[in-house]
This record gives structure tokens, sequence and C-alpha cells, in this order.
């Protein structure tokens, strides 16, 4: 557990300090310097000096008096001596041209004194201690600081200006486009109120580690000029009891009064799980529980007119409690995505501006060699070639630099299991056209989108997207076969091209089999049950499971009738592609280039 600073203690400390401190001032150093030096003198002395005229002026209190004398450097020096019943005093006092008007300096009133030298050091000394570590703490934080309210030590960090803008943020267009209404209302808040458009509350930024979502928020910030609000998921989890929701609580209301600003959640996962499935940790998830109700009840509560927009981000979006994801919460999703080898080359050159390049670059090399790296990867890239440039004596980075710290981080990665071999990338890429390519040659196929090669969030390793025209209701058996067959064209291309077969098709056969069982058990679409019903769904509402409603016979039968829809499915892929090798060969090679290519791209390179 991490250890916080009790607030309380640590005031408890300081002021014992201080009291401590005002104890040694009385005892050692006032009396030496506010009280007079007073020597005793005997009554004879006081009368010789009176007599040779060196004494300045006396004082006759009911006890004692008190005189001055002028010594040789001309200072006052001050005696006091006892009082005998003297009668001729005033006489001789009066000769000797003394001067007794004058109140030589005595012990003040009580109170004054206890004011003066324990109460006015003590606040002194108090205010001297705020002044500094006011402007230390400004020094260290830049203005972004830790910010400590009242009771809870919330750490939120603040920054009046985060000076990241959207050219910060390389690649990820987007992202940026999707977040480009928040800064337009964040601006112009009147525009959006006026017509009575509701604008998000909550955005909620999903995407791999590293890939700018942090960033991408400072942006936001940056581009609305408005202060940026942010804490971490993570922190609150370690707290007390109760601590994560009064946390969450000051954060709402200091960015209320700070309207309009933008308050950013990083790592929301880790107060967002969802309730029913956050198993381990006993006794953390009652903490959790809290701050997670606190954060629904402070969304509820506000209101997002007054321009304050809650962004957070998270890289396990499955994980979250649906609660959060409720309309008027975070109900806007912005995808973050690892970027393609366009975005890659475009962060290498952002990262570049900081740093002494040498001529001829070959940003698109670098790019080009990193598959699967993220952002903060290239951005430690950079870096690692400036030190390495460094090292080398030399005032500026060279393509060299760059090569070797690819090498570093890129090991890096390879133990995090994050990159991609430029092999498994080409068997990736041959996968995905594979589908491509089934879809675009069969009949009752919908258009192909957009393909990718580009790991996924959801932890795909490529992706072919392809989107229907109309909106369909209906699915003929033509429509599903041929979504069999296209299922089952990723790993009859990589049959054909490496004869042999990856574990990257299991979602494939996921998905064909379902499809094809449905054909059979539901949609009467196989000749040998007919319209027959042989399953029967549960409850839609419980995900639809399904129970069959026939005999271990009639089971097997049905098994062996969706093995032959996908086997044939199978054939005729493996057909589409043996007829189209050249098409195959052409497509996957532009792909494994570019990584990601639109639909128009690939119609392109099919027709040429
Ligand atoms: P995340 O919050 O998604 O984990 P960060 O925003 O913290 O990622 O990114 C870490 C660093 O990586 C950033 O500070 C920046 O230097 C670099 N980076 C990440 N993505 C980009 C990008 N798209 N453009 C420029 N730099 C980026
Ligand atoms: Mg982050
Ligand atoms: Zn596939």
């Amino acid at each position: 557990m991490k250890t916080e600073k009790n607030p309380q203690k640590t005031t408890l400390i300081y002021l014992l300090i201080s009291v401590g401190i005002v104890v040694l001032l009385n005892a050692f150093i006032f009396p030496a310097f506010l009280r007079p030096q007073i020597t005793e003198a005997d009554y004879g002395t006081f009368l010789t000096q009176v007599e040779q005229g060196h004494v300045k002026s006396v004082e006759i209190r009911e006890d004692e008096i008190g005189f001055t004398v002028k010594d040789e450097k001309g200072n006052d020096k001050l005696y006091v001596t006892g009082r005998l019943d003297d009668p001729e005093l005033v006489d001789r006092l009066y000769q000797a041209k003394v001067e007794f008007s004058k109140v030589i300096p005595r012990e003040n009133s009580p109170l004054v004194n206890l004011l003066l030298t324990w109460v006015l050091p003590f606040l002194v000394f108090i205010a001297i201690v705020q002044l500094l570590s006011g402007r230390l703490l400004k020094k260290l934080g830049g203005g972004a600081g830790p910010m400590k309210f009242g009771k809870s030590n919330a750490k939120i960090y603040v920054e009046a200006q985060t000076g990241k803008t959207f050219g910060d943020v390389a690649g990820q267009d987007e992202a940026k486009e999707a977040l480009q209404e928040v800064v337009d209302f964040l601006h112009n808040p009147q525009k959006y109120r006026e017509i009575g458009a509701k604008i998000p509350k909550g955005v909620l930024l999903v995407g791999p580690p590293g890939t700018g979502k942090t960033l991408l928020a400072k942006a936001v910030a940056g581009e609305s000029k408005v202060p940026f609000f942010s804490i971490s998921g993570s922190e609150f989890v370690e707290m007390f009891v109760g601590m994560g929701a009064a946390r969450v609580r000051d954060l709402f209301k200091q960015a209320t009064a700070k309207a309009p600003c933008i308050v950013f959640i990083d790592e929301i996962d880790t107060i967002g799980k969802s309730r029913n499935a956050s198993g381990g940790g006993i006794g953390g998830n009652d903490e959790r529980e809290q701050t997670l109700n606190q954060l629904l009840t402070e969304m509820d509560g506000f209101d997002a007119d007054k321009g304050v927009v809650i962004l957070a981000a998270t890289n396990r979006p499955e994980t979250l409690d649906k609660a959060l994801l409720r309309p008027g919460r975070f109900d806007r999703r912005v995808p973050v995505e690892l970027p393609d080898l366009a975005g890659r080359e475009a962060i290498l050159r952002v990262h570049a501006r900081k740093v002494k390049m040498g001529e001829g670059i070959d940003f698109n090399a670098i790019a080009r060699a990193t598959p699967g790296a993220s952002g903060a990867d290239l951005a430690n890239i950079v870096n690692e070639a400036a030190l390495r440039a460094v090292k080398l004596g030399r005032s500026h980075v060279l393509q060299s630099d760059l090569e070797e710290s690819v090498e570093v981080v890129i090991a890096g990665y390879q133990r995090k299991n994050a990159v991609i071999s430029m092999k498994d990338k080409l068997t990736i890429a041959y996968h995905e056209v594979g589908h491509a390519l089934v879809a675009a040659k069969q009949s009752h196929s919908a258009p192909v989108h957009k393909i990718t090669i580009v790991p996924r969030t959801s932890g795909a390793l490529g992706y072919t997207m392809q989107i229907d025209e109309g909106e369909q209701v209906l699915m003929t058996k033509e429509q599903a076969f041929d979504k069999i067959s296209t299922y089952m064209g990723g790993r009859a291309a990589e049959e054909l091209v490496f004869q042999t077969v990856t574990s990257g098709a299991s979602n494939d056969i996921e998905q064909a089999t379902k499809i094809a069982r449905a054909m059979v058990t539901r949609f009467g679409m196989s000749e040998q049950f007919d319209m027959m019903a042989l399953e029967t769904v549960n409850n839609p509402y419980l995900g639809g499971d399904t129970s069959l409603l026939v005999s271990a016979v009639t089971s097997a039968k049905i098994d062996e009738e969706v093995l032959r829809i996908i086997k044939s499915a199978h054939e005729r892929a493996s057909r589409i592609l043996e007829e189209n090798k050249q098409k195959l060969h052409e497509l996957a090679k532009y792909l494994f280039e570019k990584e990601t290519i639109s639909g128009e791209e690939f119609m392109a390179v099919l027709g040429a």
C-alpha cells in the first residue's frame, strides 16, 4: 500500500516545531537582544556619578532608582540601585542638572509582553513557512502541482494551461475529429445552449497503453484554452475507505468552480470495474464501489451546460460497469487505436521536432520497421536515438541512431509480447486479404469497407470490415453461406500461400460455426431437416443462449450437417483464392506495406 501523508499529523508536527522554536527564542535569544542590559550599582556609586555629572537621567520608582550614564563611547548605560531614604536626592539631582523627566525603559505590561515575545513570533514564523512552501510548490510543479483539498488530501492535478494542442498528437485523425466537438463546445457553450443542444457529459477514450489517450485529453484542454483537472483511477483504489468518494466529490466541486474546464479520469477501469465481475481482492471492492457510486452520483448531479466535460481513459472497456456507460454518463466512446504506417511516421516526425536531427533522415523506414509500436514506443525510440547520439559525441541524430534504438525498444516490447514479427505480419496480411478477396468475389457478400493489420484493442491481429449498403433485417441462405465462406477465406489464404495453418483463425472458426449451426437448427436452411424446430432460444435478453429440442441421435446428425456446410464453404473459399492467386499476392503485398487500406483502394488494386 502506498503511504499517503496524513494531513492532520503533518499539521501537528509542524505546530510542535513552531512552538519549540518560539520557546527557544524566548529562552536564549530575546533576553539578550530585547531586554535592556541593566547593571546593579550601589547607592554610593549612584551619588558619585551624579556629583561627577555623568548621570544623564534618573527615574525614581517605589523601591528602586534607575539611572542612565553616558559611557566613553557616548552610549547610554542602564543602572539600577536600591532606593534609600534620602530627602536631599531631589536637590542633588537638581544641582547636577540631571534630567529626571525621562523614563527609563522598563518591563511592558505582562499582556503586551506575551503578545510580543510569544504570539507575534509564532505568527511571523507561520507566515514565512506558508510563503516559502507556496513558492516552492509553484516552482516544483511549474504551476501544475498537486492541490490538496480539505480533509480528503486529494491529489488532483490542475493545469491552468496544458500547453498541448492537436498538433502535438500525430495521426489519430478520427479521435481528433470526434473530440473537436468538445473543443468547440468549450469555446462557445452559448452557441449550443441557445439551440438547446445537449453536449456529452462524458467521453471515454478507449485504446491500448501508450496510444496517446492522456495526450489527447490534454490537447482538448489546450485547444479549448480551459483548465485541466486530472486524477488517476488507480490512486483511488489505494486509499482508505471513504477517501476515494471524498476525492471524487472534491474533484467535481473544484471543477464546477472553474468551469469551463476538462476533468480527466485516467485508468477509469480501476474504479469502474463491473461490480459483479470484480472477483478478487477482499476489502478493496467496498472502496471501489463507494468511489464508483460517488462518481455516478456526481455525473448525474451536475449540469453539463456549465461547461465541465469529463474525459476518461481506459484500455479495458469491457470490464467497465454498465452503469458508467449509460446515457448522461460516459455515453460517447472515442477509439484510440495503435498507429498504422502513416501514423507511425507522423508520430516520429512530431517527436523529431524536439531533437536535433541530421540531414536526410528516412522516417518512413523506421516506421516500416516498427509494426505494432505505440506512440509512446515511438517517442521512446526518438529519445533513445538522441541519447545514443550524445553517447557517441555527436551533436545530432543520424539514421543509424534511430535504427539502433528501434532494436533497443523493440527488444523491450518483445518482452511485453506486443510487437509483431515481419513473418507474422505477412501471414496476417495474407489472412485478411483472403477474407476480403473471398467476400469480393461472391455475389451475396457485403462490400469491403476497410482492411487493417494494425492490432486492435479487442486483441484481433487484423480486421476486415464489411458494410452492407442498406440496413438488413433478413438474411438469405446464400448470404449466410457467403458469410461462412468469407470467414473461411483467412485460413484458406494461409494454406494456399504458406502450406500451413496458424492459430489466427480461431475467431473466424467460432463465428462461422455459429452461423452454420443457426442455419441448420433455427433458420431451416438445410435440406436434411427442412423446417423442423431443433433448437429454442431461452431468453433473448439473457444473451440468447439456446437449448436443443432433439434426441441425441438427431443432435449428432446436426453436428454432421453443420460440418458439411463449413467444409463446403471452406472449399469454395480455397477455390476463389486459387483462381485469384495473383491478386491475392498483389493485395497482400499492398496491405503489408500500408497496413490499413480503404475499400476503394482495395477495389482499385483488385480491378486493375
Ligand atoms: P496513453 O494515455 O494512451 O497510455 P499517453 O498519452 O500517455 O498514452 O502517451 C505517452 C506518450 O507517447 C505521449 O506523451 C507522447 O509523447 C507519445 N505519444 C503517444 N501517442 C502519440 C501521438 N499520437 N502523437 C504524438 N505522440 C504520441
Ligand atoms: Mg495515459
Ligand atoms: Zn480471420
